[in-house]
């Protein structure tokens, strides 16, 4: 198939390229670079341009003659989010619905987008299924949701299939060392912490040591982002007229902020300090999935099971791009 991948110059849509390419689909990328990385897209394959811009992305559309939309683009930081709440509805509401409406010109009707657990703000239970009571806490949750729904309505309305796809923690790089997480500024743990070990910050501040969990910390589900892109792969597969797929994405393992650090500490042989700080507005103090109905359906399982191998791909990437796609 022809396929466009928004935001395929991200962390995740890259991933999610270099699989459907390899799969033997043609895949196109469209991105604004404004977060994503001219390296990380697929060579000669970058189309340059903002969702927002309806008329570009129908030119875009007709002249690959795209079957279906990976849509990855979007703003996705939590507290940048709850601080400007303005960029996110902008950018991943409105821009999202110039993107569908530019589809519907060019008379694409299948979409794979990337949902979230902030979706679910915070869970009444653990693990979380798709059942669970979507009620974002914060302004990202509510514009994933917002397009979830618009999702819904264009199926009924204009006969599309579509799979909204809600991630719990990505993380990890390819394990061929070529593309991984590259945020400026970083602000997701595992990176965090690696660039301790890189010697390029003194420490990791643990955001809250007093959550009801075991040891204190926040627990998350981190799945690897080679997985991520496997479902999405699947999940294309799926889509016909009128179907509709909404799937939690995770491995259904919790791993809370200590073990993570420890994790960390076993793959770098670093002695990683740590500080306590309070808490992160907005952080439910725990977020696994059950992902049973995306292994059912799509026909998936996550290979990597263990945080240590998904921290040692993270690793390999960090420790051989020190200053991420500028190294
Ligand atoms: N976290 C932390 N210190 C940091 C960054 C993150 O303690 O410097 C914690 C954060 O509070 C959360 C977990 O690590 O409980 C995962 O955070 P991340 O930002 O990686 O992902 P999120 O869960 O927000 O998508």
């Amino acid at each position: 198939m022809n396929i466009l991948v928004t935001g395929g110059a991200g962390y995740i849509g890259s991933h999610a390229a270099r699989l459907l390419d390899k799969s033997g689909h043609n895949v196109w990328i469209y991105d604004n670079l404004v977060y994503g990385h001219r390296a990380a897209a697929l060579p000669g394959k970058l189309v340059e341009g903002d969702i927002a811009d309806r008329e570009r992305v129908v030119s875009v559309l007709k002249e690959h003659a795209i079957d279906a939309v990976m849509h990855f683009a979007a703003f996705a930081l939590v507290g940048e989010s709850v601080a400007e709440p303005h960029k996110y509805y902008r950018n991943n509401v409105i821009g999202t619905l110039e993107l569908l409406e530019a589809m519907r010109s060019a008379e694409v009707s299948k979409i794979v987008f990337s949902s979230t657990t902030a979706t679910y703000g915070v869970p009444d239970n653990i693990p979380i299924t798709e059942s669970e009571r979507q009620d974002p806490i914060n302004p990202y949750g509510f514009s994933k949701l917002v397009i979830e729904k618009a999702l819904a309505d264009y199926a009924h309305a204009y006969d599309w299939g579509y799979a909204a796809l809600r991630y719990f923690n990505a993380a990890g790089a390819s394990p061929d060392g070529t593309i991984g997480e590259d945020h400026t500024p970083e602000s997701h743990i595992i990176p965090i912490v690696l660039q301790v070990a890189l010697g390029q910050r003194d420490n990791i501040t643990i955001f809250g040591n007093d959550y009801p969990t075991p040891d204190g910390t926040c627990i998350r589900d981190y799945i690897h982002v080679d997985d991520l892109a496997d479902a999405h792969l699947k999940a294309l597969d799926l889509l016909e007229p009128s179907s509709n797929l909404q799937l939690n994405l995770g491995t259904g393992s919790g791993q809370s902020v200590k073990q993570i650090i420890e994790a960390c500490r076993r793959i770098t042989g670093h002695p990683i300090p740590t500080t306590i700080e309070q808490r992160r507005p907005g952080d439910p103090a725990e977020l696994v999935a059950d992902s049973s109905l995306a292994q059912r359906v799509l026909g998936w399982t996550p290979r990597y099971t263990d945080v240590n191998d998904i921290v040692s791909t993270a690793w390999q990437w960090h420790r051989s791009h020190p200053r991420g796609y500028a190294s």
